[in-house]
């Protein structure tokens, strides 16, 4: 499979002093599929030992680069190469590969080389006694950490630390938040690396940021805000296209994936759509509508690969709860509600081979999108604000979602350019016009049906039906309606706690049974009086 997908999507990977005894760990627990490779690897003055999960398994160690005292391994992939070359200054590097480019950036820079890079990602490096955890902008490939006496262990994904099998051992890392369930794993933020020194033996860590949500507001004259975010749609979009299999795009029939779905197709022939829906809800009518536009917009050798339709029950859904989680190891039920309909989705399709597979997740954060009653200007940017405030920790982008049955996802609208540019509008170019999302809908308009452009917001837990089911299960679980949320709640961590710190696997899992034990637990507020009994 030549390299349409990363090359490494996760490791597991302990790095102790060189020369220090250190042991090969039997097994690490990925929920990413894929082929896993062994580890011991002298990396500047640290030895590494652990695995690494790649979509190919191609080469002995993907995703690895070294030169000399300089080890890099990158999780995942990069999106602004050409700038990234031209600061090197080596255009051989153009084809090298992403860890490649990475680890040139590294040696020129250090590791502030991670706030040049516009990436979807999580990467270790070694660069002689300095060891760096980082992160993207957004946490795109969520990256745990856990520091003991003499060795440092980080992971893509939490239950795969050696420490989270071991039991809660480990020292606290100043500026880190510890993970729910244990006082030793912390998860490193998102735009932030955590840079190791081995001190006397010791590791000493201190936290590195590397961006920041922008609080500034720019105000533009509309023709120059329309093509500005039409461009930066289209870059985000185009630099996450490879040569190789064509792309599919999950399409709601939303102006978000509508206009990702449509700068794809124009970009690279093939593209296949496809959406999801359950016995309660669907969109399936606004994504046809907007398939079958993009199908006759391209004729003939740019032709669109088909769109398909893909319709879950509603107990098969929910039965997605325990999956939803142990990937994407998020404890916030409403984020659960919004990723549990994607998983769902992302396990039903082929899994023959891996899928490159573009969203349109996320574009209601910077545009304000889903406050839709924030009719003042203020509240608006008030809310967009205290969104990008709040983010980090949810996983919410995690590749893990899609990487659990195979496939990788990305998700342009959170492209660190785009992102900043949508971001910094000022408020009324977001909404205007009495209408949301405004400079998106206006600046895709030629590329869309009307109908498209014009569809107001439904949020894919609506659009699924997710939110009613989750609901109904607690109803018939006894919860009162104005306890539902807090139910949510309860259940919500209590899986995360079987499934992340417990270590068990999704399959393994009753749901009816962890929702009872969930509702009645005693240290679950305001539901236990409520539900007893039933
Ligand atoms: P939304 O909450 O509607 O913004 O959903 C986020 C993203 O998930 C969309 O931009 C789509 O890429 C994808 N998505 C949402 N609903 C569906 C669906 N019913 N079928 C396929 N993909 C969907
Ligand atoms: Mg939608």
């Amino acid at each position: 499979m030549p390299g349409h997908l990363p090359d490494a999507t996760g490791f597991a990977l302990t790095a102790t002093p060189a020369g220090s005894a250190a042991e090969q760990p039997g097994t690490a627990c990925f929920a990413t599929a894929g082929p896993t490779t062994a580890v011991t690897l002298r990396a500047g003055d640290w030895l590494w030992t652990g695995f690494l999960v790649s979509p190919a398994g191609s080469t002995p160690l993907p995703g690895v680069a070294t030169d000399g005292p300089t080890t890099v391994l990158l999780a995942g992939e990069l999106y602004n190469q050409d700038e990234l070359v031209r600061a090197v200054g080596d255009p051989k590097l153009a084809d090298a590969g992403d860890a490649w480019l990475l680890l040139a950036c590294l040696r020129r820079y250090g590791p502030h080389a991670f706030r040049l890079v516009n990436g979807r990602f999580a990467a270790l490096a070694a660069d002689g006694g300095v060891l760096v955890a980082a992160t993207d902008h957004c946490g795109g490939v969520p990256l745990y950490l856990a520091v003991g006496a003499a060795s440092v262990s980080v992971a893509t994904e939490a239950k795969a630390l050696p420490t989270m099998a071991d039991g809660p051992h480990g020292q606290a890392v100043t500026g880190l938040r510890p993970l729910r369930g244990t006082g030793a794993v912390h998860q490193v933020p998102a735009g932030g690396g955590v840079v190791v020194e081995a001190a006397a033996g010791r590791p000493r860590t201190r936290l590195l940021r590397t961006w920041t949500p922008p609080l500034h507001r720019r105000h533009l004259p509309e023709e120059e805000a329309l093509r500005e975010v039409r461009e930066a749609l289209d870059r985000a979009v185009r630099s996450r296209l490879r040569t190789g299999p064509a792309p599919t795009a999950v399409l709601s029939g939303g102006i978000d994936s509508s206009a990702v779905a449509a700068l794809t197709a124009s970009a690279c022939p093939g593209l296949r759509t496809v959406s999801m829906g359950t016995d309660l809800r669907d969109e399936f009518r606004e994504a046809r509508l907007v398939a079958d536009h993009l199908a006759r917009a391209h004729p003939g050798p740019a032709a669109t690969g088909g769109h398909t339709e893909i319709r879950i029950d509603t107990a098969d859904l929910l039965a997605e709860l325990p999956w939803t989680i142990w990937a994407s190891e998020c404890t916030d039920p409403d984020v659960v509600e919004y990723l549990l309909p994607l998983a769902a989705l992302y396990r039903r399709l082929p899994a023959d081979r891996p899928l490159r597979i573009l969203t349109g997740y996320g574009a209601d954060i910077p545009l304000g999108g889903m406050h839709r009653d924030a009719d003042r200007l203020a509240a608006l940017d008030d809310a967009v604000a205290h969104d990008m405030e709040t983010f980090d920790g949810l996983n919410e982008m995690s590749p893990v979602l899609s990487g659990a049955a195979g496939h990788w996802t990305t998700h342009p609208y959170w492209d660190r350019d785009l992102l900043e540019r949508l971001l910094t509008l000022e408020a009324g170019l977001k909404r205007r016009h009495g209408r949301d999302k405004w400079v998106l809908r206006e600046a895709v308009a030629d590329l869309l049906p009307a109908e498209t452009v014009r569809r107001p917001k439904l949020g894919v837990h609506e659009g699924s039906g997710t939110t009613s089911s989750f609901t109904l299960l607690l109803r018939e679980h006894g919860v009162p309606d104005e306890r539902i949320g807090a139910a949510k709640g309860a259940v919500v961590r209590r899986l995360y706690d079987r499934l992340v710190a417990g270590g068990a696997h999704p399959d393994e899992i009753d749901l009816g049974q962890e929702t009872k034990a969930a509702l009645h637990r005693p240290d679950a507020p305001g539901i236990e009086g409520g539900t007893r009994g039933t």
